[in-house]
């Protein structure tokens, strides 16, 4: 059972008197640091001199380069890309900073596979929301929470739980709950749902638009079915509303029937094992390994992998949908 923490565990006063950095003002930097000056923090804002650093001028922070903001602040949110963070931390970040500074970061891949280099005087938390940014700005303005989870990786002030909890109550998380995690969980949690479960379902759908083609039923027909038609939208809507299993009460008792009993066959030992394989591989950092080297290497397989979803003949279909494809989705966003 996961510890979980309210506003009433944590304390923003932990933070009185420490100068809050935003790094990177994108979907999640925009809206912590809304919402963390909105909790009565001193803010600044580090980002080049771009459209994001206009938005973040005209929301009336004080906007500095980022190795500027890594000298001047105490407690760093590292709210930019993963992939770009090992770079930037070597050339504007970690030169810069002061023992006794905070690092937050709000994801926890780099920090678990080691892919930026630190001081020990420092401390390491993590504070992860499971939400977009755009949402963790709503839900805050609402005075309603979100879920996040919090984490401790080097604790050099012994204060490091704290602090990640006070950023957490800051940016409007623990309103809803905070759960007590890892830089570990975190990232192995994300990439194995990035990894396994979306692939999956991504790699059924099209199973599912392949064999029926292949039998002779229409492309466009088995799109619309597919996913044009919302119906999976309305899936996974009711997935929260009503419960993950209790949703198929929504649904036929043909289709009940048809989906308990034939759910097993569809994932067989070798899809169970395989599966293992992919968390051994994120779990030992061969994925992080591999990944590297594909940025690296200018990512040669990423380009391919894209040419070929891009010729799949779904992606003609959906092509050819595109009207029905946009009612659809405004129908859905306006409910
Ligand atoms: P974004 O892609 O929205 O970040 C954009 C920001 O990063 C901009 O300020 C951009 O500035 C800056 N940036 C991009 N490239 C560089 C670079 N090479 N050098 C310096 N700055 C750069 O990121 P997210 O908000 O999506 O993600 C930030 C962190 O939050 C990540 O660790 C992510 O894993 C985590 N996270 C994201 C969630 C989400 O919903 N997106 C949810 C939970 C966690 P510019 O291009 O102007 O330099």
């Amino acid at each position: 059972m996961a510890t979980i923490y309210h506003d009433n565990d944590a304390h923003i006063e932990v933070l009185n008197n420490r100068r809050i950095g935003v790094i990177g003002y994108g979907n999640q930097g925009r809206a912590q640091a809304l919402n963390m000056r909105d909790s009565g923090l001193d803010v600044l804002v580090g980002n080049i001199e771009d459209d994001y650093a206009i938005q973040a001028k005209s929301d009336g922070f004080d906007v500095m380069s980022i190795s500027q903001v890594a000298r001047e602040a105490d407690v760093l949110l590292i709210l930019i890309p993963d992939e770009v963070q090992p770079a930037v931390f070597e050339q504007d970040i970690t030169p810069h900073l002061n023992a006794q500074d905070v690092l937050c970061f709000a994801s926890g891949y780099n920090i678990f596979f080691r892919q930026i280099p630190l001081p020990d005087t420092i401390d390491v938390i993590m504070v992860a929301p499971r939400m977009i940014g755009q949402a963790v700005r709503q839900l805050y303005e609402k005075q309603e929470g979100y879920p996040c989870l919090i984490g401790v990786d080097r604790d050099a002030s012994g204060n490091a739980h704290a602090t990640a909890l006070a950023i957490a109550k800051a940016i409007g998380a623990t309103r809803l709950g905070a759960f007590e995690s890892s830089f570990e969980e975190e990232a192995t949690i994300d990439l194995f749902a990035e990894q396994m479960l979306w692939p999956a379902i991504n790699r059924l759908c099209m199973l599912y638009f392949e064999k029926l083609v292949d039998r002779g039923c229409d492309p466009d027909i088995v799109a619309t079915e597919l996913h044009l038609s919302g119906e999976f939208l309305e899936i996974a809507r009711a997935m929260i509303t009503e419960g993950f299993f209790k949703q198929l009460k929504l649904h036929s008792h043909t289709s009940q029937y048809g989906q308990l009993s034939r759910g097993d066959r569809m994932i067989p030992d070798s899809v169970v094992n395989e599966a293992d394989a992919v968390l051994d591989e994120i779990k030992s950092g061969e994925f992080a390994k591999e990944w590297k080297a594909e940025q690296e290497n200018g990512l040669p397989t990423l380009k391919a992998l894209w040419e070929n979803v891009q010729a799949h003949p779904l992606s003609e279909a959906e092509a050819r949908l595109d009207d029905l494809r946009r009612i659809v989705a405004k129908a859905h966003l306006d409910t």
